[in-house]
Parts: structure tokens; sequence; C-alpha cells
């Protein structure tokens, strides 16, 4: 059974580490560690904070093993991933926000608006799929597309691969903007150097591109049939 909704709106630190854990579940329980460096926070209070978030039934925490969302965690960091992409869609779309600052914005607004300035939000825009990075919007029922996109550094030469999404720190996003390197693009993968990962693609245009593994790693494809 899913709870209601909270009456109140969670405070954005709880919402913060609820997402961060969804972020990083793909493969199960989250480690300390790991969230204490996406939050940039101190390993002792994440501790504090999980056993918090343990007690209000939102996150499942073995101090050796880490923490896993239950059920209502998982649909309340939806629902806020749902709100920011969303948010983000808006700023680009309407507000005249380039795309590598939408992220920010996104993360300060999503912490206030309500969940009926959402859902108007979401009929504003007429139901996107996707944020502008290429990550699809969650549904308000908290469904999300399967994503089987995987990292251009994993697509071997000669593979013709669309960007699927971009990771969406500020600075890669100028890098690949200034580029074109944007969802949708296809590009063909001309050599993995395996020296250093550096990998070369050619886009349909017949212009070459060389980038090194972390920015290989931060954009996701798909293969092109
Ligand atoms: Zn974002």
């Amino acid at each position: 059974m899913i709870n209601p909704a909270p009456a109140r709106p969670l405070s954005s630190s709880i919402g913060d580490y609820l997402k961060a854990i969804w972020t990083s579940s793909e493969t199960g329980a989250v480690s300390t560690k790991e969230i204490s460096q996406t939050l940039s926070v101190a390993p002792a209070s994440v501790t504090n904070m999980l056993v918090r978030l343990q007690e209000m039934g939102l996150v499942r925490y073995e101090r050796y093993r880490g923490a896993a969302l239950t059920e209502e965690g998982r649909a309340e960091a939806l629902r806020l991933i749902r709100r920011h992409r969303l948010i983000e869609t808006f700023l680009l779309e309407h507000l005249g926000y380039s795309w590598q600052h939408v992220h920010e914005e996104a993360e300060r607004l999503e912490h206030t608006v309500s969940d009926e300035f959402t859902e108007r939000l979401a009929e504003f825009l007429g139901h996107p799929g996707h944020d502008p990075h290429g990550a699809p919007i969650p549904a308000v029922d908290g469904t999300l597309e399967p994503d089987d996109s995987f990292p251009l550094s994993d697509a071997g030469a000669g593979r013709r691969v669309r960007i699927y999404k971009v990771g969406d720190d500020d600075s890669m996003l100028e890098y690949l903007g200034e580029r074109g390197l944007v969802p949708g693009r296809t590009l063909t993968v001309k050599e993995v150097r395996e020296l250093d990962g550096v990998i070369t693609v050619e886009d349909e245009g017949g212009e070459t591109y060389s980038f090194g593994s972390p920015v290989a790693r931060r954009v996701f494809v798909r293969p092109v049939p």
C-alpha cells in the first residue's frame, strides 16, 4: 500500500538524500561514503540522517551495507525528480535559460512548488517525455521509461549511436552544448584509443570530435538500428 503524500512538504535536505540514493541505487544499497561524496556532507551527518529517514519509513538502512529506498521513499524521490525535470524544461523553453543553467535553478525550485503547480506545468508544457538533458521524466504515477542507454565510452569503434542523455553538471553541459552534442544527435564512433580511452566520433556532417573518457562516460547513447 502506498501512503498518502505527506501533509507538509519534506525538507529540501531530506529530498536531496532521497534523490541521491535513488540516483546511485541501480546496483542495490548505497554506501554512506557514496552519499557523503554525492552531497558533500560529512559521513557522520549522513549516518544520522539515514537513521532519521529510516524512522520516517523512507529508507532501509544497515550500518555496514548502506541505504536503500522503501517503496514510499522511492515514490517521494520520483515525485521530486518529476518536478525537477519539468521545471528544467520550462526554464529552457520559456524563460530563456541556457541548458547548462537550468539544473541549478531547478534544484532550488523543486523544493518550493506544490504538486498542483507541477501538474499544471506538465499540462502547459504538453507532457514532455524527457528533460533538456535527455533524461526521462517520471510519469505522475511514478513510472519511468526504461533506460537502456550506455556510456559513449563503452561503444566500440564502428558503431552508430544516438545521444540519449547527458550528465547535468555545468562545465560538461557547456562543453557539449558548444559542440551541439545534445540528445538526438547521431554519431559514428571512429576510434577508441586503447592507451588513454580517447574516443573520436564523427557527426552526420562529417565533422569529427575527440574527447577523453571523463566526457565519454557522461554522454549516454543508444545504438542506431
Ligand atoms: Zn537537473
